[in-house]
Protein backbone atom coordinates (compact mmCIF):
# COMPACT_ATOMS: atom_id res chain seq x y z
CA UNK A 1 0.00 0.00 0.00
CA UNK A 2 1.43 3.41 -1.32
CA UNK A 3 1.39 6.19 1.67
CA UNK A 4 -1.20 7.93 -1.09
CA UNK A 5 -3.50 5.40 -1.37
CA UNK A 6 -3.66 5.48 2.75
CA UNK A 7 -4.38 9.16 2.78
CA UNK A 8 -7.35 8.73 0.28
CA UNK A 9 -8.97 6.04 2.19
CA UNK A 10 -8.68 7.93 5.70
CA UNK A 11 -10.38 11.10 2.92
CA UNK A 12 -12.84 8.88 2.18
CA UNK A 13 -13.86 8.17 5.64
CA UNK A 14 -13.68 11.72 7.21
CA UNK A 15 -16.00 12.61 4.07
CA UNK A 16 -18.27 10.35 4.58
CA UNK A 17 -18.23 10.72 8.59
CA UNK A 18 -19.03 14.42 7.99
CA UNK A 19 -21.92 13.56 5.12
CA UNK A 20 -23.96 11.46 8.23
CA UNK A 21 -23.55 14.41 10.93
CA UNK A 22 -25.46 16.32 8.22
CA UNK A 23 -27.71 13.93 7.10
CA UNK A 24 -28.30 13.42 11.06
CA UNK A 25 -29.78 16.84 11.54
CA UNK A 26 -31.70 16.42 8.22
CA UNK A 27 -35.99 15.84 8.34
CA UNK A 28 -35.63 12.69 6.91
CA UNK A 29 -33.62 11.47 9.66
CA UNK A 30 -35.25 13.24 12.14
CA UNK A 31 -38.63 11.34 10.95
CA UNK A 32 -37.00 7.66 10.59
CA UNK A 33 -36.04 8.78 14.66
CA UNK A 34 -39.44 9.60 14.95
CA UNK A 35 -40.77 6.31 14.11
CA UNK A 36 -38.89 4.89 17.00
CA UNK A 37 -38.45 1.00 15.57
CA UNK A 38 -34.63 -0.67 15.23
CA UNK A 39 -34.15 -1.61 11.44
CA UNK A 40 -32.72 -4.76 12.65
CA UNK A 41 -34.55 -6.39 15.22
CA UNK A 42 -37.71 -4.25 15.06
CA UNK A 43 -37.87 -3.74 18.42
CA UNK A 44 -39.99 -0.22 18.85
CA UNK A 45 -37.71 2.10 21.31
CA UNK A 46 -37.82 5.97 22.15
CA UNK A 47 -35.83 8.11 19.79
CA UNK A 48 -33.10 8.37 22.04
CA UNK A 49 -32.13 5.05 21.81
CA UNK A 50 -31.61 4.57 18.31
CA UNK A 51 -28.19 5.37 16.88
CA UNK A 52 -27.72 6.42 12.90
CA UNK A 53 -26.01 3.11 11.63
CA UNK A 54 -24.54 2.28 7.82
CA UNK A 55 -25.61 -1.13 7.18
CA UNK A 56 -22.41 -1.52 4.29
CA UNK A 57 -19.81 0.10 7.15
CA UNK A 58 -17.81 3.17 5.69
CA UNK A 59 -14.74 1.21 6.20
CA UNK A 60 -16.18 -1.39 3.88
CA UNK A 61 -16.78 0.76 0.95
CA UNK A 62 -20.18 1.75 2.44
CA UNK A 63 -21.72 5.32 1.55
CA UNK A 64 -23.78 7.58 3.54
CA UNK A 65 -26.91 7.72 1.34
CA UNK A 66 -30.22 7.32 2.46
CA UNK A 67 -30.59 3.60 1.11
CA UNK A 68 -27.17 2.75 3.49
CA UNK A 69 -28.05 4.24 6.92
CA UNK A 70 -30.41 3.02 9.46
CA UNK A 71 -32.08 3.36 12.51
CA UNK A 72 -30.60 1.09 15.04
CA UNK A 73 -30.85 0.40 18.82
CA UNK A 74 -27.66 0.05 21.14
CA UNK A 75 -27.84 -3.55 21.50
CA UNK A 76 -28.07 -4.25 17.52
CA UNK A 77 -25.28 -1.60 17.27
CA UNK A 78 -22.84 -3.30 19.47
CA UNK A 79 -23.65 -6.76 18.20
CA UNK A 80 -22.91 -5.86 14.69
CA UNK A 81 -19.57 -4.55 15.98
CA UNK A 82 -18.52 -7.40 18.02
CA UNK A 83 -19.69 -10.17 15.54
CA UNK A 84 -18.48 -11.73 12.38
CA UNK A 85 -19.86 -11.17 9.59
CA UNK A 86 -21.90 -14.69 9.67
CA UNK A 87 -22.65 -14.72 13.27
CA UNK A 88 -24.44 -11.23 12.54
CA UNK A 89 -26.33 -13.28 9.98
CA UNK A 90 -27.31 -15.54 12.46
CA UNK A 91 -28.30 -12.79 15.13
CA UNK A 92 -30.78 -11.60 11.97
CA UNK A 93 -31.83 -14.55 11.26
CA UNK A 94 -33.19 -14.74 15.36
CA UNK A 95 -35.75 -11.76 14.54
CA UNK A 96 -37.01 -12.91 11.61
CA UNK A 97 -38.15 -16.23 13.25
CA UNK A 98 -39.72 -14.43 16.01
ZN1 LIG B 1 -32.10 -3.55 17.31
Amino acid sequence: MTPDLFAWDNFDEKRERSKARELRSSQWWKRRLAKGVCYYCRRRMHPRGLTMDHVVPIARGGRTTKGNVVTCCKACNSAKKNLLPMEWDQYLKGFKNL
